[in-house]
């Protein structure tokens, strides 16, 4: 049986890295996928990757009135919604003394109020289907600081308090349940990532990938398809019993490990 089997699935950031691939598994698994993101172009593109059948909505996720008719405009499409999977998201990587208001203002805007915004606007259509799923992504940085990642890091703090705050206000109706990934450098915002610590270290990108896979214990860098693994578990009927959980997608980053003792 297909885990996701006769779901209604919005996921926003769908037309790109983490949210498409998350998009292409739940397709996989038998949902009915609709994707929110910024450009239409990207999002044509993404539907014809993801499948045939595949709703797109069009919307700044920092804006409410675009939020809801893009929410509004899913269902109605969908016949239903009973999973909301939050992928959109931004960065800007700079100092302190660098970082702009503007710079501030969006990332939050974006990672952090566009969350809020599209779980409100979906709620009763979630509570309706009576086994609601909301899946947010957060990050490592939403569970330990980050230098030149300050907006960044506390919008996804943000994003865990969000998460946890809301599986207390949804149950039973919708379990709400956030994955925290370490760095996925094939996606939009990985390839940005990579880009600055190549500009920042001198070293080139191989270098700098086998650098980070050398002190992951899991021996390798994360993967967009890691990610989406665990969105599709908690969107299981596995995990219905599950919410309010932060689960890190890490390769056991958080760890401490012995000098000298990988193999
Ligand atoms: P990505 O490929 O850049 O995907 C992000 C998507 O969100 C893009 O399609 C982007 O559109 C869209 N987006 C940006 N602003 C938006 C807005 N205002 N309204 C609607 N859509 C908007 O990067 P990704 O790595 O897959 O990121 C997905 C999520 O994973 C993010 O929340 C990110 O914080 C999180 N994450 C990523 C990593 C990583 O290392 N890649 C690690 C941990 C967590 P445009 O490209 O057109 O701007």
């Amino acid at each position: 049986m297909n885990i996701a089997a006769g779901r209604k699935a919005l996921v926003t950031g769908g037309a790109s890295g983490i949210g498409l691939e998350v998009a292409r598994q739940l397709a996989a698994e038998g949902a009915a996928v609709a994707l929110l993101d910024l450009d239409e172009e990207k999002l044509a593109a993404a539907a014809a990757d993801v499948g045939a059948g595949t709703v797109t909505v069009r919307a700044d996720v920092g804006s409410p009135g675009q939020v809801r008719a893009a929410v509004e405009g899913a269902v109605d499409r969908l016949g239903g919604l009973d999973t909301l999977v939050i992928c959109a998201g931004v960065i800007h990587v700079k100092p302190l003394a660098e970082v702009t208001e503007a710079d501030w203002d969006h990332t939050l805007d974006v990672n952090l109020k566009g969350a809020f915004l599209c779980c409100q606007a979906a709620e009763s259509a979630l509570r309706a289907s009576r086994r609601g799923r909301i899946v947010t992504i957060s990050s490592d940085a939403g569970r330990r600081g980050v230098p030149h990642l300050l907006a960044y890091s506390a919008s996804k703090f943000g994003l865990v308090g969000l998460t946890e705050s809301l599986a207390a206000e949804l149950a039973p109706s919708v379990t709400v349940n956030t994955v925290c990934p370490v760095g996925v450098p094939t996606t939009g915002m990985g390839q940005q990532l990579l880009s600055w610590k190549t500009e920042h270290t001198g070293q080139d990108a191989d270098r700098v990938l086998s650098g980070i896979a050398n002190a992951i214990p899991m021996a390798r860098n994360g993967t967009a398809s890691d990610v989406a693994n665990a969105v599709l578990y908690f969107v299981s009927e596995a995990a219905s019993f599950i919410t309010g959980v932060s689960l890190d997608v890490d390769g056991g980053s958080r760890l401490n490990t012995l000098p000298g003792a990988a193999e």
